[in-house]
């Protein structure tokens, strides 16, 4: 790992080091959590191209087996109201007839209804 650190919000000092999850600065002490950069919004994109907001509905674009199971999303089943998430499989939603599940965005395919 060779991360450049952000500098302390609290005194600029370069000097941050990272214990799990904080940072920390040796210079004043303070310790922080590192968040996202704000300018920098992960996009979530379905199949084609368009963009994808939470309470989006989408359909699936191919058949899906669903992991440690026998169900398989089909083809053109709609979910409603997704949420976005980080992760590999970025939508997070209910699926009908199989429950919650994780989805990815590249087998989805935006619906406006
Ligand atoms: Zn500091």
């Amino acid at each position: 790992m060779t991360d450049t650190l952000p500098p302390c919000p609290e005194c600029a000092s370069t000097f941050t080091y990272q214990v799990d999850a904080l940072l920390n600065c040796p210079e004043c002490g303070h310790e922080w959590e590192q968040g996202l950069p704000s300018d920098d919004v992960a996009v979530v994109c379905d199949s084609v191209g368009n963009v994808l907001h939470d309470g989006d509905t989408v359909t699936v674009i191919k058949d899906l087996k669903v992991k440690g199971s026998s169900l398989t999303v089909k083809v053109g089943t709609k979910v409603r109201g997704i949420r976005l998430v980080d992760g590999d499989h970025d939508i997070d939603c209910k699926v009908p007839g199989v429950g919650q599940m994780g989805l990815k965005s590249i087998f989805v395919k935006k619906v406006s209804d």
